[in-house]
């Protein structure tokens, strides 16, 4: 009999371990969405009108044709000594090797006021739904001005005509990718698109019609949007001996406390680290594929890197903001290198395309800006 992995969450990390294990082991996935897998990072484009399906990963006949097992439903509790999940439906599934790959929440938080509904987008089930609600609103606020924020702003911005705010506490806009006069450039780039940002401001209180914010002000907002980071779910964990900090926690190999049961993706917390990318989801899948199957080598996460249009703006951010920064402004561009001690550390561009080599260079010797 082949051993048995079953994989709990079906996004992209769970997906690329299932797709890697198959044949080879008997793997089941386990999938709590009413949706085939689909790409997560683009499900603002369903807010803009594109069909669920269109982000789905692949049909249903991939997963059969590969022999994955796609079982529908969440999981409500591991058993660790019977080596067992149960599931919504009082289903059991036994397990040789464990996969938790629930990925992570967004976070919504508290505000004063007499507003009842507030939103956040994680699932297509969250896209469909403010697509539905933008559609009868006037002024939409989005809390939080990091990466799916700003892209979110942007696509609704362009879209529905409906008057875009994003309120940021932080003194900038994507404060982990950029640097202060790159977010400046971006933050005025925006503002012709039609999205209003706030800086340095917090959100305190709402009622059906604004936001206010705890120095005084208030804007108007039929439509509040979360968008101020994720937190792993970890009730996943209770009454079993796998250990948990703000994640999952993992060693180099992927693997929970107890033996036979791994973590990936976004619910894996490494070196007191979380992820939250889909590069290191992914990669993870593939890594905890390879040991399940008896590899040796440990996972080592690649350097965070991302790239994204905000409203049709190119903008991508590679490494760490760390060391001397080496800067070319163009009329509406502005790229920054980071260098120290002759190494370059990090990359930033703002309105322009990032040339496809920087990523590999980044944590190599910088030889001059002619050869980016
Ligand atoms: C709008 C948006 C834009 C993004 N853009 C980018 C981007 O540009 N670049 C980038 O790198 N990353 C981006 N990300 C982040 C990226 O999508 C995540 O890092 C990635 O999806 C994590 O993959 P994962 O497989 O670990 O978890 P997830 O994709 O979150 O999948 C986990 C799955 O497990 C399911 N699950 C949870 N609990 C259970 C349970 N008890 N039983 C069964 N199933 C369960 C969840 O419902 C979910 O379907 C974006 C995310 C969002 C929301």
């Amino acid at each position: 009999m082949q051993d048995r992995v079953v994989i709990i969450g079906a996004g992209i990390a769970g997906v690329r371990a299932a797709e890697m294990l198959s044949p080879s082991f008997d793997v089941t996935l386990i999938n709590n969405e009413p949706y085939l897998p689909y790409y997560r990072m683009r499900i603002e484009e369903v807010v803009s009108g594109s069909s669920p399906e269109s982000l789905f990963m692949h049909p249903a006949k991939w997963y059969e044709d590969k022999g994955i097992r796609m079982v529908s439903g969440a999981v409500l509790r591991i058993d660790d000594e019977a080596r067992a999940v149960y599931l919504s439906d009082g289903a059991s599934l036994p397990f040789d090797s464990l996969v938790i790959a629930t990925g992570s929440k967004a976070n919504v938080f508290p505000l004063e006021g007499s507003r009842k509904e507030y939103f956040s987008l994680r699932t297509i089930e969250d896209a469909v739904r403010i697509r539905e609600v933008l559609a009868s609103s006037s002024s939409a606020t989005i809390i939080g001005g990091g990466l799916l924020g700003l892209e979110l702003a942007a696509s609704i911005a362009s879209h529905s005509g409906v008057s875009v705010s994003v309120v940021e506490t932080a003194p900038y806009i994507l404060p982990r990718q950029l640097d202060g006069e790159s977010a400046a450039l971006l933050e005025s780039l925006l503002k012709d698109k039609g999205v209003s940002v706030i800086t340095g401001a917090k959100a305190k209180g709402a009622d059906e019609s604004s936001l206010f914010l705890e120095d005084g002000r208030s804007i108007p907002s039929s439509v509040i949007i979360f968008s101020a980071g994720v937190h792993t779910d970890l009730s996943i964990a209770d009454g079993t001996r796998i250990k948990t900090g703000r994640g999952i926690i993992v060693d180099s190999f992927l693997r929970t406390s107890v033996p036979g049961i791994y973590a990936i993706g976004d619910a894996a917390e490494l070196d007191g680290r979380l992820f939250g990318l889909a590069m290191h989801a992914r990669e993870m899948g593939s890594a905890v594929a390879s040991l399940i199957m008896g590899g040796s080598a440990p996972y080592i996460p690649s350097s965070p890197s991302s790239m994204l249009k905000v409203g049709g703006l190119d903008v991508a951010s590679f490494g760490e903001m760390k060391g001397d920064p080496i800067v070319r402004e163009g009329e509406r561009s502005r790229r920054t290198l980071f260098v120290e001690d002759g190494i370059l550390k990090g990359a930033v561009f703002v309105g322009e395309k990032a040339p496809a080599s920087v990523k590999a260079m980044i944590g190599k010797p910088y030889g001059g800006e002619d050869g980016i």
